[in-house]
């Protein structure tokens, strides 16, 4: 197993033999990452309130055995998304020697800050990469795309989608921004202001003049992440909204619309907006 998982691969090269090794079909939506940890690979799984921890590592050497721990207070789609990321670890990290060892026990911890945050950054390491990982794992591209294929693009299908493969609302908005043809993103707004962003593969490839999204900034008071913070809508956020492109995306064309629909996540008061050219996902 170990040979199979070589360090230089890519999160996507690994997904696609982890899903081959526990006999996963492409077209496999739901993956019981819980019953591959527990059951294939024979570690315990604990669950345990873990002060600031999303996840945590315990393995002695060989054979390999040991804990994982995960946090119980999590909703269990964030449990879930833990667990793959920790996957990661175990079939990557551990056999490649990258986790640290004490005393003939190898221990890795993961701060709750940090679970997912590697989805939205373009630094490469061990963490970023066990996110990427996760979501390839859970999310496999083609039960993902069919599920998406042809439907009105909202958070009301992303959240079908979301419950079809056991993952949260955002861990699903993050994949379609990292894996859309079409050109989209996916916002994380605080304080009124660009926190962070994924832009799709396709919006990435426009001129950059009009795609241009700064963190930091304030948002523009026009959009409908704006209104939503004034408090101007109601409990039932409704459809997407048209919007002038160039209120999130400068230099964009005069004329030129996207939509846009806000996801406030109530854990954690997390506000997020996705937006996207209709056009491109008709
Ligand atoms: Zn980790």
């Amino acid at each position: 197993m170990q040979t199979q998982f070589s360090s230089n691969a890519s999160p996507h090269d690994w997904a696609l033999r982890a899903r081959r090794l526990f006999e996963l079909s492409d077209d496999q939506a739901f993956v019981d990452v819980e019953r591959h940890i527990t059951l294939d690979l024979s570690l315990q799984l604990v669950r345990v309130p873990l002060p600031g921890l999303a996840g945590l590592l315990v393995l002695k050497r060989a054979p390999f055995d040991g804990t994982v721990f995960v946090q119980s207070e999590d909703p269990l789609e964030r449990q879930r998304f833990t667990l793959a990321h920790e996957l990661k670890h175990l079939l990557v990290d551990v056999p490649n020697g990258l986790v640290r060892e004490d005393d003939g026990v190898l221990f890795h911890s993961d701060a709750s800050e940090t679970i997912g945050a590697g989805l939205w950054s373009t630094v490469s390491n061990i963490e970023t990469s066990a996110d990427q990982f996760a979501s390839e794992f859970l999310l496999a591209q083609q039960p993902f795309t069919e599920m998406l294929d042809g439907k009105p693009m909202g958070v009301g299908l992303l959240g079908e989608v979301a419950k079809a493969f056991g993952v949260s609302v955002t861990a699903t908005a993050t994949r379609w921004a990292m894996c859309s043809e079409g050109r989209c993103a996916l916002l994380e707004i605080r304080e009124g202001r660009l926190y962070r962003f994924v832009v799709s593969p396709g919006l990435e490839a426009t001129p950059k003049r009009s795609r241009w999204l700064q963190v930091k900034a304030a948002i523009s008071d026009r959009t409908r992440s704006a209104a939503w913070l004034r408090g101007e809508l109601d409990f039932n956020l409704g459809a997407p909204t048209r919007i002038p492109a160039k209120e999130w995306l400068q230099g964009a064309a005069a004329g030129q619309e996207l939509c846009e629909e806000v996801l406030h996540v109530p854990l954690g008061d997390r506000l997020y907006a996705l937006i996207w050219f209709p056009e491109d996902f008709d």
